[in-house]
């Protein structure tokens, strides 16, 4: 018995990582759709591998922001940080462009009619001054009690430079301290990245609970009737991936093979479309970053924890094509100009979003109101929309790395000589 243990596990390890990753993920969708509602009994090994995740974020965010302060200069900071917003957002409006245009084509929702209109309080758009003030922690463990990745991110920031500032004080015993915890964070960043690894492993069995419970609930019906819904925003996806990250960002600018960066964020993308929460999977991010990416960690510290909260490219196309969903449910037709402040609503949006499961649906209510269609849209794709959700976070973390690659190729903090870049067919985990 304990022999054919042993047999089963050196088997098992044998088999590359990413096969096994790539098996569970398959064999989730299946099983979900095969056996539907009750296998929601497995849910419990899905939340397992969201909390351990969890558990990761906001110490992996400190630590190696910390650690990237001692490199990282107040100026180049501000230089990076703009670069940042700009490609995010460029980015993001390239989505909602690709997302409108392929609704168009494909008409969703033009041979089906709404329901009742479900009664639902829209979403406001925060006001400019409250996203400024919201960035600054009022109690810093409160923030990270909360995981306000973004709050979080201010503090380290903060820290990390004042830090730097102490350590050109006349004191030699100061001057210790600092590099002490400079020491410590780095040693302890590193401890973070071995846990993720760890969790990866658990994952595999994660991954497959987390999509046969999506695929269970949402049942092969809702694939059918929401079925050129799907479509459209799949090909959509598939083709600003591609497209913009793989052949734009990856090919021109980093003159690369296109697939090479999707292939460096594999592990990350099969997360995120997993627990369709693009906050857990930070840490996954940030190892494939560091690890397979070979971004520098005074670059993805920043850009990743950013991207996670404010760059959701797969939410914004999605609150696009289901505006176009929705008006045409009721028969509308939306024009030029209407489609236009799609662009804008949708960036703003998106940029809102939490990047938690559902978070972009929510928003869509914003969005609907804007352009004065009705909110019971909302409700009625509120069934089919983790499997949407799953697209669409995949994208928004297949969008921070591919930025998060530019940046380290525009500030020369990017090894485009190992890593993912260099390896042909060796597994990267
Ligand atoms: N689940 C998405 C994310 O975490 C947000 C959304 O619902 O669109 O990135």
């Amino acid at each position: 018995m304990g022999n054919m243990i042993k047999r089963f596990f050196s088997g098992y390890f044998a088999i590359p990582f990413i096969q096994r990753m790539g098996i569970a993920f398959i064999l989730g969708i299946v099983v979900g759709l095969i056996v539907g509602e009750p296998i929601t009994v497995i849910e419990p090994l899905g939340d397992l591998f969201l909390r351990l995740l969890m558990m990761v974020v906001i110490p992996i965010i400190i630590f190696t922001l910390i650690t990237a302060m001692k490199k990282l200069t107040p100026s180049q900071l501000g230089r990076v940080g703009g670069q940042t917003l700009g490609l995010y957002i460029l980015t993001t409006a390239i989505a909602i462009i690709i997302g409108l245009t392929l609704a168009n084509v494909f008409n969703p929702g033009s041979g089906l009619s709404l329901p009742e209109d479900a009664e639902m309080d829209p979403e406001k758009a925060p006001s400019i001054i409250d996203v400024f003030l919201n960035l600054v922690p009022e109690n810093v463990f409160e923030a990270m009690a909360n995981a306000e990745v973004l709050q979080v991110l201010v503090f380290a920031i903060i820290f990390g430079i004042a830090l730097a500032f102490v350590r050109e004080s006349a004191s030699e015993e100061i001057k210790k301290g600092v590099d002490m915890i400079f020491s410590i964070t780095e040693t302890a960043a590193e401890a973070m990245f071995k846990i993720v690894r760890g969790v990866m492993e658990y994952g595999v069995i994660g991954v497959f609970a987390l999509l046969a419970v999506t695929f269970g609930e949402a049942g092969p019906e809702a694939l059918y009737e929401f079925g050129i819904l799907i479509a459209a925003f799949v090909a959509a996806v598939l083709i600003h991936m591609i497209l913009i990250y793989g052949v734009v960002l990856n090919g021109i600018i980093l003159k690369k093979s296109p697939i090479k960066i999707l292939k460096g964020s594999k592990e990350a993308l099969l997360a995120a479309f997993a627990t369709r929460s693009s906050a857990s999977v930070l840490p996954i991010s940030m190892r494939a970053a560091d690890e397979s990416l070979k971004v520098d960690e005074k670059i993805y510290s920043f850009t990743l924890p950013l991207g996670a909260t404010i760059n959701m490219d797969g939410t914004a196309m999605y609150q696009g094509v289901a505006a176009i969903f929705a008006a045409n449910l009721v028969g509308e037709t939306l024009t030029m100009a209407e489609q236009l402040t799609i662009v804008t609503t949708t960036v703003l949006a998106s940029i809102g979003t939490a990047g938690v499961p559902g978070s972009g649906l929510i928003m869509l209510s914003m969005v609907l109101t804007q352009l004065g269609l009705p909110l019971g849209v909302v409700a009625f794709v509120a069934g089919v929309d983790p499997i949407l959700d799953a697209f669409r976070t995949m994208n928004n973390i297949a969008g921070d790395l591919s930025v998060t690659s530019v940046v380290g190729k525009l500030n020369n903090s990017i090894d485009l000589e190992s890593g993912v870049w260099t390896d042909s067919e060796k597994n990267q985990s």
